[in-house]
């Protein structure tokens, strides 16, 4: 099967968009992922899926943390900035949380000790168990990524 069959396949299943963050070095790092998951409740574990070529692969089996930012409908420019998709970089203001810099106008922010990892192909699942969670008081719609493209809610 070639790469685009499955690539389609796998767009018709609609999904949010996050951005995976941590501190490296004493600076901020993100990556746009939308293979994210809630795994158990008891212990409270997540998992997202980082390719091997991503910069991002690396970073977060030397610092054994991430926390995963869950973008709302206004955030697309982020998310295409933490894909490598703009030609220009920006500066992004981050909010240090317990050594965490998350993404302060994000539905929400899960914050995670990685817990374990898995290797799968060319990628690694990275299982975070949660440590503290923030989200807004105020309601807010998610951006959605279906078929390769960014949607909202209605639309
Ligand atoms: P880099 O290429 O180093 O960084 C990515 C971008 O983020 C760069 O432009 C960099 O300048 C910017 N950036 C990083 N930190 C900062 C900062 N502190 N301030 C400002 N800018 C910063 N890949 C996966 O492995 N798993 C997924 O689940 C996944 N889902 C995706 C979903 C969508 C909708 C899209 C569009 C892409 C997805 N990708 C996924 C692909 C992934 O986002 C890109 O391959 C990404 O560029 C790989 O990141 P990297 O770690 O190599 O980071
Ligand atoms: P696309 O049309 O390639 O994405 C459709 C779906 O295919 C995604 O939602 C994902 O489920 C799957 N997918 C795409 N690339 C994959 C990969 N390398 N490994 C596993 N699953 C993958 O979307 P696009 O707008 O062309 O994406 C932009 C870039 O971001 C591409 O380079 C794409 O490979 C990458 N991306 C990677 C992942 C991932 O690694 N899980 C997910 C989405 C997008």
């Amino acid at each position: 099967m070639d790469d685009r069959t499955f690539r389609r396949a796998m767009g018709k299943f609609a999904t949010g968009v996050t951005v995976v963050t941590t501190e490296f070095q004493g600076e901020a790092k993100g990556m746009t992922a939308n293979a994210f998951m809630s795994v158990s409740l008891d212990p409270k574990l997540v998992v997202v899926s980082i390719g091997h070529k991503a910069r991002m692969h690396d970073i977060v089996k030397q610092t054994g943390k991430f926390a995963v930012n869950i973008l709302r409908r206004d955030q697309e420019e982020l998310s295409r900035l933490f894909a490598g998709q703009l030609k220009e970089e920006r500066p992004v203001s981050f909010d240090w949380v317990n050594g965490h810099p998350i993404l302060p106008e994000a539905l929400a922010n899960i914050l995670c000790n990685v817990h374990s990892s898995h290797v799968a192909g060319d990628h690694t699942l990275y299982f975070g168990e949660v440590t503290d969670i923030f989200m807004k008081d105020e309601p807010g719609d998610p951006l959605l990524f279906f078929e390769g493209k960014y949607r909202s809610i209605g639309q």
